[in-house]
């Protein structure tokens, strides 16, 4: 199905409350707007949980080269309870726990959708700040009390896990699974992650489980022992140059998951022949990068978006068998600022959530 198809539908909608940014300055406030009522495919979501990703702090702030649509709710780790389901949903119904990441369509019939990659689709709708193709607008995201989304883009949660760690699954998670099964990281390799934030701390989780030699690079000294506990090997203070040179071309990979602009030439020579380093953190200012880095011993370097629904499912199933979820930081949605201002200065263990229900 083809996203222009959906413009011509004529549907009803009704009113969700929200917490919304109005300009790049201001702080979030309380909003209501509208969402459309299910379609036959669609599934409505009441929301528990949502996860304070990173990149909602980057749109709400607009420091991307996309440029941000006010008001913007942010929010794309959504975990919730179906309350309605169109006619010809058949893999949910009303009372299931389902998720919400990234992505809520895709045009379904291009050569990425095809390979089960819909984050590559060219026309694929982001959960929020995308053109909204049924009520005009953009979409808004899951700092909201429910949400109606194609059962395409829903998923099902793993009945062992907590809720409220499973939210940042849905971006976090999903964003360093898809690289280290794509970089082939398992046993018996040598792999770094850099930045124990949000990403960072899925990554470490993620790695050690998929049995890899995992050392963390982070710039605070205090998330030394959590590091080991989350399942790192090694931690690697990397504003310590002879720390980091004693690690000079012995990595098979390297996962960066840095929000700001740092030198990334330090953690490229760090590679092993072949080795590659993927970028999943995003700047909004571009990286320099030395060709001798690259170029002494064949090194790579890649980036890589989110991930796939097939495999977004393969990762909470992953999560469920292997008893990962994110380490959060619950908060009702009245501390969103000031989760905001922390989470800009790097400052929460590991993810914040936001209980929806505070919303009421
Ligand atoms: P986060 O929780 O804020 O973590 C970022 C970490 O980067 C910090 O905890 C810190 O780790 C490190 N860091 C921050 N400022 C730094 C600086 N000036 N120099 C060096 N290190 C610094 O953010 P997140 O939610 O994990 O997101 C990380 C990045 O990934 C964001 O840019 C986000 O937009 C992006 N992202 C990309 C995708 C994708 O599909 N590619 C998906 C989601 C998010 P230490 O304290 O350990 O140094
Ligand atoms: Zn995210």
């Amino acid at each position: 199905m083809t996203t222009t198809q959906f413009s011509s539908e004529v549907r009803g909608q009704y009113r969700a409350k929200g917490y919304a940014a109005a300009n790049a300055e201001s702080p979030l406030a309380p909003i209501t707007v509208p969402r459309r009522d299910p379609g036959e495919h669609d599934v409505q979501i009441e929301i528990l949980f949502c996860g304070i990703c990173h990149s909602d702090l980057h749109t709400v702030r607009s420091e991307w080269s996309v440029p941000t649509v006010y008001p913007c709710i942010p929010g794309h780790e959504i975990v919730g309870r179906i309350t309605k389901v169109g006619s010809a949903v058949t893999k949910f119904k009303p009372g299931d726990i389902a998720a919400v990441g990234c992505m809520v369509d895709s045009d379904g019939d291009c050569e990425e959708c095809q390979a089960g990659l819909e984050q590559y689709c060219p026309h694929m709708t982001l959960t929020y700040n995308s053109p909204d193709v049924h009520l005009g607008g953009v979409t808004y995201g899951g700092y909201s009390e429910s949400i109606v989304v194609k059962d395409h883009f829903v998923l099902r949660v793993p009945s062992n896990l907590n809720l409220a760690g499973v939210a940042p699954l849905l971006c976090a998670g999903i964003t360093t699974y898809s690289p280290m099964r794509h970089w082939s990281v398992t046993k018996g390799k040598k792999v770094g992650v850099v930045g124990l934030g949000g990403l960072g701390h899925m990554a470490v989780k993620i790695a050690h489980a998929l049995g890899a030699h995992v050392i963390v690079f982070t710039t605070s000294p205090n998330k030394k022992t959590d590091a080991l506990r989350l399942g790192a090997d090694e931690v690697i203070i990397s504003r310590n140059t002879d720390q980091m040179r004693k690690h000079e071309g012995s990595f098979d990979f390297i996962l960066d998951a840095v929000s700001a602009e740092h030198d990334i030439n330090s953690y490229l020579r760090l590679l092993r022949r072949d080795g590659n380093m993927t970028l999943i953190g995003a700047p909004g200012k571009p990286h320099a990068v030395a060709a001798f880095s690259l170029i002494l011993k064949r090194r790579s370097l890649s980036g890589s978006n989110i991930g796939g629904i097939a495999e977004t499912q393969e990762m909470l199933d992953f999560c469920g068998k292997n008893n990962i979820t994110a380490d959060v930081e619950v908060i009702p949605i009245e501390k969103v600022n000031e989760a905001y201002e922390r989470l800009s200065h790097a400052d929460v263990k590991y993810r914040f959530s936001i209980d929806m229900t505070s919303l009421k």
